[in-house]
């Protein structure tokens, strides 16, 4: 079955032995890859459907336990999922979205079921769910993976050392993933089923029923869902692509994409931008692809294959040995989590990072850097930085709690790096300062405009 163009390597049976093959329907458990364009689960289980002449129902299951997301994060997710609702009722597809865990309400709705088809997440929690419901179902669980260009077991079965050890593998393989995906037509359309669902027109309501932690406001300058997050792409193609090459890094002019909360929550598929941005002729694709494909899907195989990806121990063993040497010397500046939190230091370019972060929920990609290694040189110790740091990142940004998070702030502290000259504090561990940011920027202009927001 490849009419829709999905890779064999995207697909994989979760269940070897299903015993039930007999139900009246297949579900789209949808999870992660939270849209309809450029979906290979839903194009996946559409065929299914039509290949068994059956009607075929999506299913989203809303747990209030998802580790550290608040009020920000279900917010932007939640109006994503109306978005979903809106385009899955035009093409015949209902969307059942009920409380619970997702992988027991994916179970709820799968008892009469042919087959289930859930989307691919790496995070751990993701996983259990996946692995928890392929013990349970009795039809066929099967996994497509659509959140990546390429599958990230076909680029390596191994955790990767850096960009320069992935990009080669990668490379190798776009002509083979980087090609377009066509949603078939389901067959039988409307499928009259009577499980309950959640109305998704009530958020403000369904986020009290969740009980969330509702301390970091969501935002308003990002519209949420598929369709903001095509506007969004087809904006920054227009209006900021052509100047990412060279001031991507420049932190007083926003020439960035605005695409990771969409890619976060799944609400654009990175293979569909990748193509979107590969039509342009301008020097700045590969910049973008490089950072898009090769720096994102790093950020997959470290959480797919470090089991500690979200503490120190994920470092390097060269990471973790200098900064242990370095653990004692002495800091000009200590500060709390909670002044950390508050933007009280001294350096007023750390405080407008951490400003654009709890207010805006998007710290700009190269302040992200800085903002972690000052971290790092400020706090008691590594292991306390670390930890701070993802915890300041996970709870306010609204990409947050991502691979590319977890990945990001390991970065700070010497993952996909190399070592550098030795130095207090940081030892060989990469170091940033603030004359820097002065003598490549014009940090008055990020100055002001942070004081905006
Ligand atoms: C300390 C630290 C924390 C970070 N936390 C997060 C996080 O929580 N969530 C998150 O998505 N990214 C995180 N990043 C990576 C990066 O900063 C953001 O992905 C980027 O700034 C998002 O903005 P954009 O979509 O406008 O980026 P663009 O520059 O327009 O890039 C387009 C896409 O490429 C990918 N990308 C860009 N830079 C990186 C990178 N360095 N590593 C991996 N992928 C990249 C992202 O998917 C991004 O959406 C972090 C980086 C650091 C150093």
């Amino acid at each position: 079955m490849n009419t829709a163009l999905i890779q064999k390597e995207r697909i994989e049976s979760l269940n070897s032995d299903p015993k039930n093959m007999q139900g009246k329907y297949v579900v789209y458990w949808m999870q992660q890859s939270q849209r309809v364009r450029y979906n290979h689960a839903l194009a996946y289980a559409i065929e299914l459907a039509n290949k068994h002449n059956l009607p075929l129902i999506t299913v989203f299951g809303l747990t209030a336990n998802f580790p550290e997301a608040n009020v920000r994060h279900y917010d932007f997710m939640l109006r994503g999922l109306a978005d979903v609702e809106i385009s899955l009722k035009k093409i015949g597809i209902p969307f059942v979205v009920q409380f619970g865990a997702p992988d027991d309400v994916a179970l709820r709705c799968s008892r009469g079921a042919a087959a289930v088809v859930v989307d691919r997440g790496y995070l751990r929690i993701q996983k259990k769910w996946r692995e928890d419901a392929a013990l349970k179902f009795d039809c066929a669980l099967i996994q497509v993976e659509s959140d990546v260009v390429v599958p990230v077991d076909t680029v390596s079965r191994k955790e990767e050392y850096a960009a320069a050890t992935i990009r080669p593998k990668i490379n190798k393989l776009l002509a083979k993933f980087m090609v377009p995906l066509n949603l078939p037509i389901l067959k039988k359309k409307n499928f009259d089923h009577s499980f309950k669902t959640i109305s998704l027109s009530y958020i403000k309501t369904i986020l009290k029923r969740l009980k969330v932690d509702s301390s970091v406001a969501p935002v308003e300058w990002l519209v949420a869902g598929e369709t903001a997050a095509q506007k969004t792409l087809q904006e920054f193609i227009k209006s900021r692509l052509s100047l990412f090459s060279t001031k991507r890094n420049d932190p007083s002019v926003d020439m960035l994409s605005n695409l990771s909360p969409y890619l976060h929550y799944g609400q654009i598929s990175p293979l569909d931008i990748a193509l979107a941005v590969s039509k342009i002729k301008s020097e700045s694709v590969d910049s973008f692809l490089e950072e898009l494909i090769v720096r994102r899907e790093l950020a997959m195989n470290f959480v797919h294959q470090n089991g500690d990806y979200d503490n120190y121990y994920s470092l390097p063993a060269w990471a973790k040995g200098t900064l242990f040497q370095h653990a004692k010397d002495k800091r000009e500046y200590i500060y709390s989590r909670e002044q950390l939190e508050s933007g009280q230091t001294h350096d007023i370019y750390w405080n407008a990072a951490q400003r654009e972060m709890a207010v805006r929920g998007k710290m700009h990609g190269y302040m992200r850097m800085y903002w972690g290694k000052k971290i790092l040189e400020w706090s008691k110790s590594p292991e306390e930085a670390y930890e701070t740091a993802l915890y300041l990142n996970n709870k306010y940004e609204l990409d947050g709690r991502d691979p590319n998070g977890f990945a990001g702030v390991a970065w700070c502290f010497g993952k996909h790096d190399r070592p550098w000259k030795e130095r207090p504090i940081f030892g060989m561990v990469r170091y940033m300062n603030s004359s820097g940011l002065e003598r490549k920027f014009c940090m008055e202009g990020y100055l002001k405009s942070n004081t905006a927001v």
